[in-house]
């Protein structure tokens, strides 16, 4: 007869075991760039805190968020602490809603980054 202490163990497996349970599934993954893709330019200054109103799934090293301040548009970039690489970053440039959703789906397709 099994003991429920067996049972319980069982379900207690140490939880590095399950990689794919870092991901929440809910946002989307960023495509790999492709090779003629925009490079956008990145700074270490947003134009305000702003309201995030899309963003790319965390369980990346790199996740983008698209943030909205006021009638203005900019793609934050948050990163693992890394040589070289700030952990927050800004795009340089700034747009009205219509560009930068066209922004945002070509950062996701790959087609910038
Ligand atoms: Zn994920």
């Amino acid at each position: 007869m099994e003991s429920p202490v067996t049972a319980s163990a069982a379900v207690l497996a140490p939880p590095d075991v399950f990689t794919d349970e870092d991901c929440p599934g809910i946002s989307p993954h960023p495509a790999v760039p492709s090779p003629g893709r925009t490079a956008l330019r990145w700074i270490g200054q947003g134009v305000a805190p702003g309201r995030v109103v899309a963003y790319t799934c965390s369980c990346r090293m790199t996740a983008y968020e698209l943030v909205a301040c006021g009638g203005v548009y900019q793609i934050r970039r948050r990163t693992l602490p890394r040589r070289g690489v700030p952990p927050v970053s800004w795009t340089a440039d700034r747009w009205r809603r219509g560009e930068a959703l066209e922004w945002w789906r070509r950062l996701l397709a790959g087609h910038a980054r």
